[in-house]
């Protein structure tokens, strides 16, 4: 009997939700490139259905408890006293989600003495501290592909809503205004500009190939290049490094992983080497961004805007600067969790216990640490080294 400890994010304020806004999601086939989507022997929830939050239980509890496994709920995660901590002593799995993340800090994991698995249910294992999970030798795995292309349709929306100016544009309809000027003295056309991403993995080369449509220049720069023919297709620029592409583009977005090589990558250095002007949009982690630097950039004028929906830490405190500072259009992190990702999600946590609980190989894409190092997707996408994991630390 394994114990799975599973913390996902509070209830709707207004209760678990009795109907929805749509009856259906759409059926996919699989992913672009190939991957197929996750392959459970069963799944026993409605897809488009609510899984993340604590009600929804990732549609987890009659596989586990069918099969004679114990499953904890919780969203209480912060701090000794939590329930996390007090059931995760004897906990074998721990499930979590990067939008509620609990953080399995290098204390926690000594703490965790029959953890084996630390799951994700999304993309990005930041929040576990993977240099103590090398050393322990745990597992560490993720739903690889699951949201990224929702992440990629939000990053395109916040290049347009920065770029065309929509958050206070829609403010001064929604405040009884009238004001085209207010609205426009701040209003662009993406057309013509340079579109950069920073790392052209699954939702890099999505956003790009999203992105292509509006006619814009496109860039990119990753540590691995892109094949050839994908570079001709979409016509994109290559960078050698981040301060090549960060100088010549209007627009960034930011889509690698954190780790040491990319904590703190847009520093005041390289955002003061942008273009006047330049928006940044980073879905990916905030703290590839030094917090500081944005605000201080922002309110100098020499960016025009930031938006993201990733915060450090998650939720973040009630005066964060980011919820105040200017020319903003952030969202709590929601990319990924759309009722549609959540299925994909929800679909691949069952695939990974099944397999994991089975003692059968869990997918090599779905991994990022086994065996004692990074592994499949974690060693195509990480790097380790340079102490605790950055998302973990609270450096
Ligand atoms: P992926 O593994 O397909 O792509 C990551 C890419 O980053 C790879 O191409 C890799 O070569 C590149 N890379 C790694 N280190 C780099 C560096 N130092 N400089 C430049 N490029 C580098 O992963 P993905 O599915 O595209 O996801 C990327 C990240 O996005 C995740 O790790 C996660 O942090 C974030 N994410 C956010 C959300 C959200 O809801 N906001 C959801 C999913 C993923």
């Amino acid at each position: 009997m394994a114990k799975v400890l599973l913390v996902l994010y509070p209830d709707p304020v207004s209760g678990y939700p009795p109907v929805y806004a749509r009856d259906s999601i759409p059926v996919l086939h699989g992913y672009p490139g190939g991957q197929t989507l996750p392959s459970p022997s069963a799944i026993d929830f409605t897809p488009g259905e609510l899984l993340g939050c604590v009600s929804g239980e990732l549609g987890l509890r009659d596989f586990l408890e069918s099969n004679g496994h114990q499953l904890v709920v919780t969203s209480d995660k912060e701090g000794p006293d939590s329930e996390f901590e007090r059931e995760l002593p004897d906990a074998d799995v721990v499930i979590s989600q990067p939008f509620w993340p609990a953080y399995l800090t290098a204390e926690r994991i000594a703490k965790a003495k029959n953890l084996k698995l630390a799951l994700t249910a999304g993309i990005g294992s930041d929040h576990v501290d993977l240099d103590a999970a090398i050393a322990r030798g745990l597992t560490v795995a993720e739903v690889t592909f699951c949201n990224s292309i929702s992440v990629a349709e939000h990053a395109v929306m916040q290049i347009l809503a920065l770029v065309r100016n929509f958050i206070a544009s829609h403010q001064w309809v929604t405040d009884g205004g009238w004001n085209i000027a207010d609205c426009v003295e701040r209003a662009y056309d993406v057309e013509g500009m340079d579109v950069g991403v920073i790392a052209a993995g699954r939702i890099g080369l999505a956003t790009l190939r999203r992105m292509a449509p509006f006619d814009v220049n496109l860039h990119y720069f990753d540590t691995r290049r892109l094949p050839d023919a994908v570079e001709k297709e979409l016509n994109v620029t290559y960078h050698p490094d981040a301060a090549s592409l960060a100088r010549s583009v209007d627009v960034v977005s930011i889509h690698a992983p954190l780790h040491p090589q990319t904590y703190h990558l847009f520093d005041e250095k390289l955002i003061a080497s942008m273009r006047r002007g330049s928006y940044i949009v980073n879905t990916a982690r905030a703290e590839i961004c030094v917090r500081d630097a944005v605000v201080a950039a922002l309110k100098s004028g020499h960016l025009a805007g930031y938006a993201g929906d990733v915060w450090y830490p998650q939720p973040p405190p009630s005066d964060h600067p980011w919820r105040s500072m200017p020319n903003e259009a952030m969202t709590p992190h929601v990319s990924g969790t759309t009722l549609s990702a959540q299925a994909r999600y929800a679909a691949g946590a069952r695939e990974i216990l099944e397999d994991f609980l089975s003692d059968k190989a869990i997918r090599d894409e779905y991994l990022i640490v086994s065996g004692g190092g990074l592994a499949g997707t974690g060693a195509a996408s990480y790097t380790t080294g340079s102490g605790a994991s950055p998302g973990s630390s609270g450096k």
